[in-house]
């Protein structure tokens, strides 16, 4: 496996010139004070240095020997503890947690480049403080002045943890249907009761306190999604000074073996009359909790997103190294028996299309950052109304897209290894083994699919996504030049498509309720891109003038513009493929009978 090196020139690249993120945050007086160019600079290169020195080392033993259960009790693999506690003494943990309880206040858009490289580091131990940052969130947003001054700043400290408590064994999709139950007590308190099951960093050696947050059902609740409250639920009570108190009545009765991430305990969670809190308002859990889930969500994509980088950066030290065969226009390295594998063109399609949607991706991660930062920090209220509207619909994009790909760059990484690839000791075959749930945990990619373009899109007749292309086309029209042209043309073109195939399913799906779910996949990735053709787009835009102005890094611009070109030539493409298969419809789904299959 390749040593991992953050990606820090890229991320600079999107982050200052692209997006220029200083100045944005110099605009709002709530970052102003907070984070400058070299505040962000110093962050990205100390989270370099974490990442690539107390992670990345602990990625393979980690898979190795995986967590624990003994009666209870989970321990994680050798080294993970202290590296928790190096993290969580850096003040890691509260990055971008509120500096009214001991965070530090840090945009997304910092943050999401972090997540990327701890990611990219070791998926397993990334979900640990992962899973605390959502819950914090989750309690900023809806929980008393009371309980947030009694756990956030021991969270964000990373002295305790947090976990999310939804899922149940009849219950995943489908919260309506939980079980866990949660009785009023007469101080004001609860009893929740209830067995949860696939629940990550439900319990573990890391921390000394676990703040639950479960999903539960009062007596009376009304059936379904609208009958769900949320409960904060410590593993330890909390004395009222602040100490640690005795135990609750939660138990870990097992945890899953799986087939990757195997250093993250995934926990069957018990609660037997366990004291807990509501949060947020009765029966109105599922809108507390989706704080925490669209964080996490948006979180689990870069997931996908940092998989894609470890898997270029050790793809492609492997192509150098790996000589086989000849180049087809004769050999580039004659005093040797074969040349290197980088000389095929097979080989430089997959590391390519690895190397551009990671690129777009990187840039996509960033731009739905600088929305939610727009939406959390701006005083003008159109400016945040905007964002809202922009980050409600690219969530769900971000979580899918950059997973789905993910999985597909990681599998084109494992191939550019041959046989080796499906070795252990590549570490190709661990990252397509981790990157994969990926697609399946925060809410299926299926789900996210429905999400994007039923309740995001189809529901509102398609007001947000019109939002986006309304951005899209002024950026077209302003850089409607003769050297942007090549970029611009085939932009405008690809919005094109995305505009009609929207529209095309809105219509359709007035009619007949099969068509949303039948288009939904595939939509989604015409959307995704499309997406990523505007983040190149831009990038392009930001290389050629760092050209005109003349710099001596020409190299690394020119090289920008060339994959920005492959992208356009054989990847966008894609979209034509993909709108054949949207509006062909819901038909061909439903024409073979149930008892046909
Ligand atoms: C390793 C791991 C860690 C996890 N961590 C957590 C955690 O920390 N906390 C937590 O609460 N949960 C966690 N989960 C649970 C995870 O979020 C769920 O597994 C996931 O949301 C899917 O639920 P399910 O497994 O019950 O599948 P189901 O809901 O049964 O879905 C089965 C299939 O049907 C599809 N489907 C279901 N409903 C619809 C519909 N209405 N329309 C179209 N398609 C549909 C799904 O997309 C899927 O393909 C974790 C799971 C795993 C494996």
């Amino acid at each position: 496996m390749a040593e991992y090196k953050a990606p820090l020139r890229d991320m600079r690249f999107v982050l200052n010139e692209v997006f220029k993120a200083s100045e944005l945050w110099a605009s709002m007086p709530r970052l102003a004070d907070v984070v400058d160019a070299e505040t962000a600079d110093a962050i990205l290169e100390e989270g370099a240095k974490l990442t690539a020195r107390e992670l990345a080392p602990l990625n393979r033993s980690g898979d190795e020997e995986g967590a624990h259960w003994d009666n209870g009790d989970v321990t994680t693999p050798a080294g993970f503890k202290k590296a928790f506690a190096t993290y969580a003494e850096g003040g890691w943990v509260g990055l971008s947690g509120n500096p009214k309880y001991g965070g530090l206040g840090m945009p997304k858009m910092l943050s999401a480049q972090f997540e990327e490289m701890m990611y990219s580091a070791n998926n397993s131990f990334t979900l640990y403080p992962t899973l605390t940052t959502g819950a914090c969130m989750a309690l900023n947003a809806h929980a008393s002045q009371e309980i947030c001054e009694t756990y956030l700043p021991n969270m964000y400290a990373g002295v305790w943890s947090g976990s999310m408590c939804l899922t149940e064994s009849h219950s995943g999709t489908d919260l309506g249907l939980i079980h866990t139950k949660a009785e009023p007590q007469n101080d004001g308190s609860y009893r929740v009761t209830g067995t949860k099951i696939f629940i990550t960093a439900g319990e573990h050696d890391l921390t000394e306190n676990i703040i639950h947050l479960v999903l539960a059902k009062l007596p009376n609740a009304p059936k379904g999604p609208r009958g769900i409250s949320l409960f904060l639920v410590p593993k330890r009570l909390v004395n009222e000074d602040g100490s640690l108190g005795e135990s609750n009545d939660v138990s870990c009765g097992s945890i899953e073996h799986k087939m990757g991430i195997r250093a993250s305990a995934t926990c069957v969670m018990n609660f037997d009359h366990a004291l807990g809190y509501l949060i947020g308002e009765v029966n109105k859990g599922l809108t507390a909790m989706f704080t925490m889930m669209n964080y996490e969500r948006l979180s689990i994509g870069i997931q996908g997103l940092g998989c894609s980088e470890m898997s270029y950066q050790n793809a492609l030290e492997y192509a150098k190294e790996r000589t086989q065969g000849r180049a087809a226009t004769g050999a580039t390295q004659p005093d040797k028996a074969a040349d290197p594998i980088l000389e095929h063109p097979d080989i430089r399609r997959m590391l390519l299309n690895i190397k551009a949607t990671t690129e777009a991706g990187r840039a996509f991660s960033t731009y739905v950052a600088k929305q939610l930062d727009l939406a959390k920090f701006s005083d003008n209220a159109d400016e945040k109304a905007s964002a809202d509207a922009l980050s409600a619909l690219l969530t769900p994009l971000a979580k899918a897209f950059f997973t789905d790909v993910g999985l597909e760059n990681c599998i084109q990484g494992q191939q550019i290894f041959g046989g080796h690839g499906y070795i252990c000791e590549s570490g190709q075959e661990q990252l397509v083994r981790d990157v994969r749930i990926a697609q399946i945990y925060e809410g299926t990619n299926g789900i996210q699919a429905l999400d994007l373009l039923g309740r995001k899109t189809v529901a509102n007749g398609g007001k947000f996504f019109t939002a986006f292309a309304r951005e899209v086309k002024g950026f077209v029209e302003s850089n409607n030049t003769k050297t942007m042209a090549e970029f611009v043309t085939p932009l405008s073109k690809a919005l094109g498509n995305l505009e009609r195939v929207t529209f095309w399913v809105i219509n359709k799906a007035a009619n007949h309720p099969n068509e949303i779910g039948a288009a939904s996949v595939e939509y989604l990735h015409v959307f995704g891109y499309t997406a990523y053709a505007y983040m190149f787009a831009l990038m392009a835009k930001t290389a050629q003038d760092q050209l005109t102005a003349g710099t001596e890094e020409e190299s690394f611009y020119l090289g920008k513009l060339s994959t920005a070109r492959y992208f356009y030539k054989r990847l966008l493409p894609r979209i034509h493929s993909l709108t054949e298969i949207v509006i062909s419809g819901a038909d061909p789904l439903f024409e073979l009978s149930n008892d046909q299959f």
